[in-house]
């Protein structure tokens, strides 16, 4: 396959009616590669629905991914409210199985003030329970916890990679704007490179063969992520990154989140396309 394909997190601006198969038609217009489906407010789309979704992007050559629900909390105190959370990961799934979408990715915890080890140790439980439930009903997708931007989230790189070397069916959602927001640093080639060579040597090369990677500018104070930002009015150092996953042969999806979508994601692709053609 291709290195990387590029694309928008939602169905792109200006497609009316703003449905995905609108816009998985729109994604292939503009000559982009793929749509990740926001399911972030609730699965909402039903089965005869996501039939559909799944041929339209077959027949348009868009490849799918999509995002499960914000309220998600694998650390929750209340019982029910982790049941809920898990409900929300395998009905994301489930749909998005249906569309043909190869990995869904979600947001996996806070800390809710508990030491980040006590955090990691409850999420991958009810994380493992939820990929033995997949396993036993034969589903076979990426569940992708995603880097987080915020101090107060569960999701730093190392926990991320971390859950991904324990648990089978777990692959990395590598946020790169959401780790610079984070940690204030990881915003050069050579920090983009140290990251890709992380995964590689926690996850093989086979990890940079299939990764998921979200982009954007993006805002951000002591307490990490503020919000995501277009690239050009941030100091996300978007071309040192599109290098780094071009000399690390990285292959997978970038999803772009900047707040102009799909504006963002031509900039990065054709970023890319010129790196790849300097060569
Ligand atoms: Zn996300």
């Amino acid at each position: 396959m291709a290195g990387l394909l590029f694309g928008t997190g939602g169905i792109p601006h200006n497609v009316r009616p703003a449905s995905s198969i609108n816009g998985i038609k729109r994604i292939a217009e503009l000559g982009l590669g793929c749509l990740e489906i926001e399911f972030v407010q609730g699965v909402k789309m039903g089965e005869k629905s996501a039939y559909l979704v799944a041929e339209t992007a077959t027949k348009e050559g868009v490849k799918l991914s999509a995002h499960a629900p914000y309220f998600i909390n694998l650390n929750a105190r209340e019982p029910e409210k982790i049941k809920a959370s898990q409900d929300r990961i395998l009905q994301t799934t489930h749909i998005a199985s249906l569309c043909g979408a190869e990995s869904i990715v979600f947001h996996a915890a806070f800390y809710l003030g508990d030491p980040p080890e006590k955090v990691y140790e409850t999420v991958k439980q009810h994380l493992g329970e939820t990929l033995s439930q997949l396993k036993r009903e034969n589903i076979r997708l990426w569940l992708r916890p995603e880097v987080m931007g915020k101090l107060s989230a569960f999701g730093t790189l190392a926990e991320i990679l971390n859950l991904c070397t324990e648990l089978e069916g777990l692959a990395p959602c590598t946020d790169f704007a959401h780790w610079h927001a984070r940690t204030g640093r990881f915003n050069s080639y050579q920090e983009f490179a140290a990251m890709l060579l992380q995964i590689k040597e926690r996850l093989g090369r086979a990890a940079l063969d299939n990764m998921h990677i979200h982009m954007s500018g993006i805002a951000y104070s002591k307490k990490g992520e503020v919000k995501h930002l277009n690239l050009k009015e941030s100091d996300f150092r978007y071309v040192e990154l599109l290098q780094a996953l071009k000399d690390y042969e990285a292959k997978g999806l970038v999803i772009c989140e900047s707040p102009n979508l799909e504006e963002d994601a031509l900039l990065l692709q054709a970023t890319y396309d010129t790196l790849l053609k300097a060569d």
